[in-house]
């Protein structure tokens, strides 16, 4: 059961009266233009132009400041960097930190578009990538070379879940290299449910579009940064022109104030919902950090306080064509759509032919159809009718 810990924080945090001039909520400053009463104050500004001082459009307004510092706070960071994206973020937090000729390190089961940035970006300018398997552990040490800047890693692992051994990774590299700079994408614990920089690691990435925001409406990425790399991370950012608008800081910072009773609820649905697919004869296995039989179990127990809406779980069927389409376009409450975080529930499936071709570096252990799915707010019993007609369409 998620940690009731972060509730007062998530309900406080960025809300002080600098911020919301007396409202509840904190001020929608749009402003390209930021006024300067006087030359000292222009010069204050333009100097040691820091989080949090009113100095032009593009570092920001007390909007992204209010969100800024509350994200700095749920996640105990140094600051907080914003993006236009959760893509966004990973890309610019590892270009912040390499040069070309070095080397990074990326597990090997991250996010399709982290990959290709890699494989089709960052190749470009001589920054080579290593992809580790994501079972490594501690002999992540023996691929640190003298060259490697940037380990990156995500936990559990995009669409097969695989909860990786954090501890044990980072202490290798640090033994080895103290001066890497670790990245992960923590979209999944979205700030509450893994705090990745008490654990040691530098940035902590979340496609703020999921659940921080939760009502899929609105694209973010956040970096969430220790005292160390704050400062390459924010100048690297911006000059790269990494902002998001005003109305978009304000949704997020909306968001964040329900996140934990949301979380709770999604949580709840979808441990039921993971239970009732693990018990059907129609399902292979399900991926879902919190059940015993799921990859990297040990280490979510051990490591994070709770889980969330999104699994996965294999049919032992491999679907046609003709199947899967007769499967997914009928469901009542399920939509067929990427992304995941929102209030809704949301279903998705892979071959694994497809999973084998966009993460070349793998090994696919199964054959039937991978079906991945965000378990929404809903009334879980009408959630779990809605899955049973479509095993009923698939003949399973
Ligand atoms: C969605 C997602 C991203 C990308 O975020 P966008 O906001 O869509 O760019 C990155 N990592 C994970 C794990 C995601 O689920």
């Amino acid at each position: 059961m998620i940690t009731k810990k972060n509730d007062t924080t998530l309900i406080h945090a960025g809300r002080s009266k600098h911020y919301t001039k007396g409202a509840v909520n904190p001020i929608i400053q749009r402003a390209s233009s930021l006024i300067f009463d006087s030359l000292i104050e222009k010069k204050k500004a333009t100097f040691g132009c820091t989080q949090g001082k009113l100095f032009y459009g593009r570092r920001g307004t007390l909007t992204h400041f209010a969100f800024q510092e509350a994200m700095s706070q749920l996640e105990n960071g140094a600051g907080c960097v914003l993006y236009p994206c959760g893509v966004a973020a990973i890309s610019n937090s590892i270009l912040a930190f390499v040069k070309s000729g070095d080397n990074i390190l990326v597990s090997n089961l991250v996010y399709e578009p982290t990959i290709i940035f890699c494989t089709q970006i960052l190749s470009k300018f001589n920054i080579l990538t290593t992809f580790f398997d994501n079972n490594i552990g501690s002999n992540i040490a023996d691929l640190i070379q003298i060259n490697t800047r940037v380990v990156f890693l995500e936990s559990p692992a995009s669409i097969t879940m695989e909860v990786q051994d954090i501890p044990t990774i980072i202490k290798a590299i640090r033994a080895k290299s103290p001066n890497v700079v670790i990245i992960i994408d923590n979209t999944w614990a979205a700030g509450i449910l893994f705090k990745a920089l008490d654990k040691g690691v530098d940035i902590s990435i979340q496609s703020g579009t999921k659940y921080l925001s939760g009502h899929s409406d609105i694209m973010l990425g956040t970096a969430v940064v220790n005292e160390r790399c704050l400062e390459q991370l924010r100048e690297h950012s911006y000059s790269m022109g990494q902002m998001i608008d005003a109305d978009t800081a304000y949704l997020a910072h909306r968001g964040l104030h329900t996140l934990s009773v949301r979380l709770r609820q999604h949580e709840e649905n979808a441990l039921k919902i993971a239970e009732w697919l693990s018990n059907h004869p129609a399902v292979a296995r399900v991926n879902h950090p919190a059940l015993p039989e799921s990859q990297g179990h040990v280490f979510w127990k051990r490591d994070f306080t709770g889980s969330n809406g999104l699994f996965s779980f294999i049919l032992k069927k491999h679907l046609s064509q003709e199947q899967l389409a007769n499967y997914l376009d009928k469901f009542r409450y399920f939509s067929m759509a990427y992304s995941w975080g929102g209030y809704e529930s949301l279903i998705m499936t892979s071959q694994p032919e497809e999973l084998a071709y966009f993460r070349p570096t793998t090994t696919i252990d199964f054959q039937g159809t991978l079906v991945r799915l965000h378990i929404g707010l809903e009334y879980v019993n009408d959630l779990i009718n809605d899955l049973a007609e479509g095993f009923k369409r698939i003949n399973c």
